[in-house]
């Protein structure tokens, strides 16, 4: 693909005359051979570049959801008595002893909240003698019991104004703005653009996603409380509001039940289009567990099989990017995770034996591949099993808070009886069945469908898909450069090969 720069070309066409002038022609040709090998060399080096920043990036991307197992799973260390959540997780952490745990029938409780005022909670759940109780405002908190008095008051959430409020009297958020939709409220200083997307995908997604369980026997039905979104313009701003682990760039918090995410990433400055997306789908991604979370599906703190939650908030997430930021649609082809299958099938041939599908229906903690066959998975099941996905929904649904975790000494569920009870353990046919279903879907490789661009300067033709390397080469030739731009990079190499034929 990569012919000689033009110059050459040109020089070559030129008409030449007398001897001194075709010897001077030649040491400019000589010349401008050598130049021609130096740029070559350059150009080489530059798409090498590209390439690793696209795979750092697509890295990042990857192990950004990787790293919420270890945030959001209750029964994962963090949330509970470990050092971890002492320096992680520092307001969030719910601290809690091994003991009984006893399921709460509804009780209400006198307790204080965070601003010493005496409010009526609820008991979500007890574990010996502590009461973990949900505040008015949605938030979970452990009490001991003598600091929490039985009472027959109802319980009463507060309403939108009110959280709105609260959350604006926290310092780390001062001059944040809201904006609101019927039950998501955002509280932002991020750009109105993003904040205003991420609205979009949210509240076509709540519908899709409540409909999609009024086929199943789950009774859902509408929040208790808002659902909360934060949204923080930079990575510094969502760390200094929570600590987390590097490569978090999203979560749903199941001890204040909200979303928070930030806006830039280091994705932005080489492949704007697949930040966007990615940025676009962890919002989704985060957001299904809320909703999920909030309508009965889900009991906050209860331990599912992740293959299942994580599979489940992969199949809400697709979304696009080509004609404006949206949802593409419950069950879409994921384009990131499927990119991710892709590329692994092409170093793993041994996919189909089955130990891909057994290891990770069993296992409690995912990498970000496993998140790629999580929602893989879900998506097969909910197109080929239905009826079975459907009742192993129903049969999670009704694991109560903390049941499965390993503060639990009754109700442990495996994950592994739970797939295996629904959908047999004849994991090679399962896994082949996998491959075929996901061939079988009209895929679009998220990388070669970028923006790339020709950058044209002096003798070169520079192929790229980041905006950054573009700018690069602007600097460097003082601005003498002529661009094109393509929607994708079979557009690109086309034009590249007659430009340089
Ligand atoms: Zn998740």
């Amino acid at each position: 693909m990569q012919r000689l720069p033009i110059a050459v070309l040109c020089l070559l066409l030129t008409p030449m005359l007398g001897q001194a002038q075709i010897s001077r022609a030649l040491e400019r040709m000589e010349e401008q051979v050598r130049r021609s090998r130096d740029q070559m060399r350059e150009m080489n080096e530059r798409m090498q570049k590209d390439r690793e920043e696209m795979n750092r990036a697509m890295q990042e991307a990857a192990t950004a959801l990787g790293q919420e197992g270890a945030i959001q799973r209750p029964g994962s260390s963090p949330v509970f008595a470990s050092p971890l959540s002492q320096n992680d997780l520092d307001s969030g952490g719910l601290m809690l002893p091994r003991g009984d745990i006893k399921h709460s029938q509804g009780e209400r409780l006198k307790v204080r909240d965070q601003d010493g005022n005496s409010v009526v909670g609820k008991l979500h759940v007890r574990v010996g003698d502590s009461n973990i109780v949900m505040l008015p405002d949605g938030m979970l908190k452990v009490f001991s019991n003598t600091e929490a008095t039985p009472t027959e008051d109802n319980f009463v959430p507060l309403d939108m104004d009110a959280i709105e409020e609260r959350l604006l009297q926290d310092p780390r958020l001062a001059g944040f703005k809201t904006i609101r939709s019927r039950r998501f409220l955002y509280v932002y200083n991020t750009s109105e653009l993003f904040v205003r997307s991420s609205r979009t995908i949210l509240e076509s997604m709540y519908p899709a996603v409540q409909k999609y369980f009024k086929r199943s026997k789950v009774d859902v039905h509408e929040p208790e409380l808002p659902l909360v979104v934060i949204a923080f313009a930079t990575e510094d701003q969502f760390q200094e509001y929570r600590r987390m682990p590097r490569g978090v760039v999203a979560y749903y918090d199941g001890i204040s039940n909200a979303v928070m995410f930030y806006e830039r990433s280091a994705l932005s400055q080489h492949a704007p289009e697949i930040a966007v997306k990615n940025a676009i789908s962890t919002i989704a991604h985060e957001g299904a567990h809320q909703i999920l979370h909030n309508i009965g599906v889900q009991q906050r703190l209860s331990k599912w099989p992740m293959w299942l939650s994580e599979g489940l908030a992969e199949f809400y997430a697709p979304t696009s990017v080509a004609k404006g930021v949206k949802w593409s649609g419950l069950g879409s082809p994921n384009e990131l995770r499927m990119f991710e299958i892709s590329k692994s099938w092409e170093s793993d041939r041994s996919f189909g034996s089955g130990r891909v599908v057994r290891d990770l229906t069993n296992a409690n903690e995912l990498s970000s591949l496993d998140y790629a066959y999580s929602w893989g998975l879900v998506h097969m099941l909910s197109r080929r099993h239905q009826k079975e996905l459907f009742a192993c929904i129903a049969q999670c649904s009704e694991l109560k808070p903390l049941d499965g975790t390993d503060l639990a000494t009754t109700g442990v569920v495996d994950s592994d009886d739970v797939f295996s009870k629904h959908f047999g353990d004849q994991y090679s046919e399962l896994e082949q069945e996998l491959k075929k279903h996901l061939l079988s879907l009209n895929y679009v490789d998220p990388v070669a469908n970028q923006t790339h661009y020709l950058v044209i300067t002096g003798g070169r033709v520079i192929m790229t898909s980041s905006p950054e390397s573009v700018k690069e080469i602007q600097r460097s030739s003082f601005g003498k450069v002529s661009i094109k731009r393509f929607p994708n990079r079979a557009a690109a190499e086309l034009a590249m090969q007659s430009l340089t034929r």
